[in-house]
């Protein structure tokens, strides 16, 4: 079943992409927890973190390099930021495509609700 993110993906509706190469799309969440609140998707379909391969643990480290290089560029890198991947209904994952949220320009309590 094809989700809102492959939709995205495929421009078939809009987002707001502040970065964008053949395996990764970056966007802004359309209902923001903070100042800055990215979503960096895989282009692949994978719909959880349970259904990750060994043969996507490139993907997923490039996931990491591209929310550094968006948290530099953003200006939030020194004051810190928080990625999270939400995993199924007790994770509160509401879109089965993998995403990684960045969040930044505030502090975030811990350990969080
Ligand atoms: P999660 O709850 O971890 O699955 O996160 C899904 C995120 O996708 C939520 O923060 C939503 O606000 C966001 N979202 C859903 N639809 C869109 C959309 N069309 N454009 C941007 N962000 C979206």
């Amino acid at each position: 079943m094809s989700t809102i993110f492959k939709k995205i993906i495929d421009k078939k509706i809009d987002a707001d992409i502040v970065y964008e190469n053949d395996n990764i799309l970056a966007f802004k969440d359309v209902n923001p927890i903070s100042p800055i609140h990215i979503l960096i998707i895989p282009k692949k379909e994978i719909p959880t973190l349970n259904d990750i391969a060994v043969s996507d643990k490139e993907l997923l480290g490039e996931m990491f390099i591209i929310a550094q290089k968006i948290a530099k560029k953003l200006n939030i890198n020194k004051n810190g930021y928080r990625v999270v991947f939400n995993c199924n209904k007790d994770g509160g994952q509401t879109v089965h495509h993998i995403h990684m949220h960045l969040l930044g320009g505030r502090s975030f309590s811990w350990p969080p609700g």
